[in-house]
């Protein structure tokens, strides 16, 4: 039964997780499906992950989030871009490993949107 539950959180963890960086990936004009296809494959990567470490659960948006900045590093550059600065940049994940993610200019110092929320 125990190990029912956990699987019910960390299924919750995921299909939040997905959401919420897919909501954001909407807010910034970037839901393709080439990108919604690099979204599955991370979260498949994740599931394995937390299933690992199922006390992890509560960090997967802000892994998930982190794992398609990488992606779309490498096939469209940097995401999200801080509208903010001048100086483009990328926003980072707060924290990187860590509940409650947000998105923040590091530049300014300043948390932008908590993950999910980019669209406001
Ligand atoms: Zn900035």
């Amino acid at each position: 039964m125990e190990g029912q539950a956990d699987n019910r959180t960390i299924e919750a963890a995921l299909h939040d997780a997905r959401a919420r960086v897919l909501a954001d990936l909407s807010a910034r004009d970037v839901a393709e499906a080439e990108v919604v296809s690099a979204l599955e494959e991370a979260l498949s990567k994740r599931r394995w992950w937390v299933r690992q470490w199922p006390d992890g659960a509560e960090y997967v948006a802000g892994l998930l989030a982190q794992d398609i900045q990488d992606a779309l590093l490498e096939t469209r550059g940097r995401w999200p871009v801080c509208a903010a600065c001048e100086e483009p940049h990328a926003l980072a994940v707060d924290p990187e490993l860590g509940p409650d993610p947000h998105w923040v200019c590091e530049a300014r110092g300043e948390a932008v949107a908590p993950v999910g929320q980019l669209g406001g």
